[in-house]
This record gives C-alpha cells, structure tokens and sequence, in this order.
C-alpha cells in the first residue's frame, strides 16, 4: 500500500464522493479512484465508554473525540466507513474536519523549526542552549532548546521539566504550543517576575518537533499521515516505548494500522531519541502535546491501571484541566487503553510525572486555520505555567553526596505516614547527578536513600505547602 495522496483529492471530488449519500449511509464507492478515498467521519455514541472500546477493537485511525456530545472522530475509507455502518455504529461524514486543504503554510515544517531554534539561540545565547538530540529514521536532526540562566552550565540544584511537540506528525499545533513556550519565556525574562523566577531557578527543555519525518510526509506527500516514515507504512511512535509495549491491546501488530506498535520495543530511532534524552536530562514534569480532542491524559494507559501516587499525579492533570476546561482523566477513562506510550514509559522507568494534552476541540481538527493558532497557545499557557509553579510547592528535593562528590546511583524509598505508622508510597531512582525530586501532597514522609556505593540514610520530614529542600551529606 502507498501512502494515500490525500492532496490528489480536491474538496471537490471529496464532495461528490461523500455527499449528500452520506447523510443517507449508504456511499457509492467511484471506481475511477486508484486509492482508497480517505476521509473523516464521525462515530455517534449513546454508551460512549462501552461503544468507545468496541471502536477502540477495530484499531481504525480515530483522529480525536468530544466527550461531551459522546462523539468520536475517525479517519477512515469507503469500505471502513461501510465496516462501521454493518456493525451498527451511527457514523456520518464530518463536514466541519474537511482533510483535504492540508496545513495552513504558517504552521511550521522541519527546516522551519531548525531556523526559529536558530534564531532564538542568536538573540538569547546566555539563556539557551540548542542541541541536536539525535536523528531521525531518514537522518533529520531532531533539536531541543534548554532555557535556564546560565544555560551551558547543569546543575543539579535546578528541577528539570520538557516539554515537547508532535509525535504525530499531521498534529500540526503541538510545536505551536512548544515555540509559544520557548518565545514567552525568553522574552519575558527580566521583566516578568514569575517567568524571570522559573529562568533562573528551572532547566526548561523544549522539543518542539519530535516526528521530524512524518513532519515532512504531511507537507509533502499525505496530510493525514501520523506515523514516523519506516518503508511506506510507518510506526507510531508513541506505541513504540518500552514499558508494557504491546501488552493490552493498546497498539496494533499490523503494519497499515495507523496505531501500529513495530516490530519490537524502541524499534525505531526516534522513540531511543526521546528516551536518551529523557535519561539524561531526568525530568520533574512532562507535557507532551498532540491534538485534538481538549484532554489532558496522564499515566497509565492499560485498563484500570493507575500510577502509585496518583494522588498527586491525577490531582495535578485534574488542576491542569480546570484550567484549560479541558477533561482530565488516564487514557483509559477518556479515549480506551494505550499501551507502549511515552508518558507510562517515562512514569515507570524515572518516576517523571507525565502528561499528555491534547489541544483543540474536534470542531478545529488536526489542522485549523492559523488564527486558530494564538488562543490556543495562549489558553496552554495555563497548563505549562502550572507545572513550572508546582515545582516549588509541595515535594522533596536535594542533592545526595558522599565524600563531596555528587552519587549518582541511588534510589529513594518514600514512605507516608497513615495515622501513626508510615506506608510504602513510592520508588524514585535518583539521578545521576546526585540530585533527586519527589512532588508530593502534604504530609509527613521518610525517606530511605540507599545505593550499592552509599550508606543507607533515613530522613524523616514533613511536607507544607512549598518545597523542603534536603541536601543530604553522607
Ligand atoms: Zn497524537
């Protein structure tokens, strides 16, 4: 199968393929296309939950959801849009997501990036630093800006957060978002004390365009495509980390399926990518931007699974979404079950607190028009700034030595009190530059530092409203 030429289609000829037949349900395939005729539809529900997992069964490419008219959006051809027809869904051809105009060309494309990442590093060199974090399947540089006074020195007394845009390449707002924070931050500092505060106290990393390639498929090739560019089929990428890859039919093992997980866990170049980088740099905080469906997701993905704090993971999105007057839930509560995605893989393996959001609303699409693009970026802002004040509220942070030198493996058991005992709450693996960050509710803690090099160390201290910093010298 080639990639469907979405751009061959004029708004014309989709016209007459859909409508007004379509209103009718019953469509008449034209011969006379070579391709499959691609379009979006959308699912009606009246059970949403029990209809969205039956959907969710069929592995079709649902491009978004509206919760509160209990809809589903699904980018589908003749012969799926008859599947779903003979299985009883009520399924129509969305008028309002017309796929066919293909990005407005404000929205930025992989050498644009590079150039604005560019540019930004000319006019504030001492506030950022760029780096090229690796490449991509077809060898494009994928590029991250760190923001932080001082920014080419690390330290480890500076929480890290990222934020980062487009592992779905037709998702054309998510590096809008991401530019937005780069521009706000570095334009404000010094002259906006909260932004000047989160400059100098913060590493703020920001990876506006992750799928690089797929990037470049959707302007030059497939504007609905999604996926990274492996041969002519591609992979999701955010079915491709790691952690319980595969496990809970979050993902599909066929290759055309738009939710296709590969051939083995971090398969493909791109997901290594996001996963040194994270090792590396250790993230407080995540936020991942895709479009649309106006969610904010975080951890776990698989059916009923919950993080082991969620009390302050979910208590987070949840303030994040009342925020964005967005619906905040895990993966499986708002869409169905995702399994292989980055925020679960980020969650298990170095305790980063991770969210996806998904902005715009099913009205606006993957590819709104571009003055659609400033509310949008500005809304956000409520969500990133939120995670960058959180830093300094309730947690742990510090920096473990020995012998004046910084340790870099160790782990921190963290224990609540409950009445009058304490209770294992969590496990964080500290970093490797000595430096650990447990957000936490209020309360009262223990904390047990141990490491194949160290003495094992037991704190204990209370938790309020802001931060308690504890530097511990062994
Ligand atoms: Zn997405």
């Amino acid at each position: 199968m080639i990639r469907l030429q979405n751009a061959l289609f004029s708004a014309a000829c989709f016209l007459s393929l859909i409508s007004p037949s379509a209103q009718a349900h019953s469509v008449t395939p034209l011969s006379h296309f070579q391709m499959p005729s691609t379009m979006i539809a959308r699912v009606q529900f009246k059970n949403y939950k029990l209809e969205m997992g039956k959907l969710n069964q069929l592995h079709l490419d649902v491009a978004g959801i509206d919760i509160k008219n209990k809809s589903a959006d699904v980018v589908i051809n003749d012969a799926e849009f008859r599947k779903l027809q003979e299985l009883g869904f009520d399924v129509s051809v969305s008028m309002s997501t017309l796929l066919m105009r293909g990005p407005d060309t404000q929205y930025k494309n992989p050498a644009e990036i590079e150039t604005l990442l560019n540019d930004f590093h000319a006019r504030f060199p001492d506030l950022t630093q760029l780096k090229e974090v690796g490449k991509s399947l077809q060898g494009r540089s994928i590029w991250a800006i760190k923001i932080s006074a001082q920014a080419n020195i690390h330290s480890p007394n500076k929480p890290v957060v990222l934020f980062n845009g487009m592992h779905h390449a037709r998702e054309v707002m998510g590096p809008e978002v991401a530019l937005d924070i780069i521009e706000t931050l570095l334009t404000n500092y010094g002259k906006n004390n909260k932004i000047t505060h989160w400059v100098d106290s913060t590493e703020i990393w920001v990876m506006p365009m992750f799928n690089v390639d797929g990037n470049n498929i959707v302007w030059n090739e497939d504007n609905m495509w999604r996926k990274n560019a492996r041969d002519n089929f591609g992979v999701d990428i955010n079915r491709n980390y790691p952690y319980a890859w595969g496990s809970c039919n979050g993902s599909s093992a066929f290759k055309h399926a738009q939710d296709y997980r590969g051939t083995a866990p971090a398969s493909e170049p791109e997901t290594k990518v996001m996963m040194n980088l994270v090792k590396e740099i250790r993230p407080v905080f995540d936020i991942s931007y895709h479009s649309y469906s106006e969610l904010v997701i975080y951890p776990m993905g698989c059916d009923g699974k919950r993080t082991q704090n969620a009390d302050v993971v979910e208590k987070i999105g949840k303030e994040m979404g009342s925020k964005l007057g967005y619906t905040a839930g895990t993966a499986w509560e708002t869409l169905y079950s995702v399994d292989g995605s980055d925020i679960d893989w980020m969650y298990s393996e170095y305790q980063v607190i991770p969210y996806v959001i998904e902005v715009n609303s099913s009205k606006d699409g993957f590819q709104p028009d571009y003055s659609k693009r400033a509310p949008t970026v500005e809304l956000n802002r409520q969500a990133w700034q939120h995670l960058l004040d959180r830093l300094d509220g309730p947690g742990i942070r510090g920096v473990v030595t020995a012998k004046n030198k910084n340790v870099s493996d160790f782990n921190v058991k963290v224990q609540k009190k409950n009445g009058t005992v304490f209770v294992d709450y969590m496990n964080y693996k500290g970093n490797a530059d000595g430096s650990f960050h447990v957000v936490l509710n209020p309360g009262d803690y223990k904390l047990t530092i141990s490491g194949p090099s160290i003495q094992t160390n037991i704190q204990e201290t209370s938790v309020g409203q802001s931060r308690t910093d504890l530097n511990i010298n062994l």
